[in-house]
């Protein structure tokens, strides 16, 4: 009975996290939303498919992959987004995401082919969680535009 109830738990936190993600955008500004479905990754509440870590960042797969290589690289502060974290962070914060971005390209042998990075802001953006992240695309044509376009016929689709 116990271990039913932890699964039932596990499932339908997954699912409202999962749902907290998908359709609806938020605005890039205001307060920092503690139960964001990257904040619960980062706490390790929520199963993610790590790629790389370290103190700042932490890079995981992109549960809705648009390209063969579609990975999310965070900072592990809390920031809603770029405006938030290029004004509140602190420069060693700066630097180790930058640096993070390009090891995480290494990582996923993407740094020859060539890749894509993207971030969305606030609504016009299309960003549907409020936790600063920037999608590495790659392993395939990117077309960013095609794969934004992409992503929020999927978020519709959820
Ligand atoms: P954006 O729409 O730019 O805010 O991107 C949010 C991204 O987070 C989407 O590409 C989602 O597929 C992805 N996402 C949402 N929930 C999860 C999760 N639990 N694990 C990994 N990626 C997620």
């Amino acid at each position: 009975m116990k271990r039913l109830h932890l699964l039932l738990m596990i499932s339908l936190s997954v699912v409202m996290a999962d749902s907290y993600a998908t359709g609806k955008t938020v605005s890039g500004i205001g307060h920092y939303d503690c139960n964001n479905v990257f904040a619960k990754i980062l706490d390790g509440k929520l199963p993610a498919t790590k790629i790389y870590e370290d103190n700042h960042v932490l890079a995981f797969n992109d549960i809705r992959p648009l390209r063969p290589v579609h990975i999310l690289v965070i900072p592990k502060g809390e920031y809603r987004s770029l405006v938030d974290f290029s004004t509140n962070a602190s420069d060693v914060e700066i630097a180790a995401l930058v640096r993070a971005l390009g090891k995480v390209a290494k990582i996923a042998k993407v740094e020859q082919s060539g890749f894509s990075i993207m971030s969305n802001s606030g609504h016009d953006g299309g960003q549907t969680v409020p936790h600063l992240h920037f999608h590495l695309l790659g392993g395939t044509k990117v077309h960013w535009e095609e794969a934004l376009l992409q992503q929020q016929i999927k978020h519709k689709a959820d």
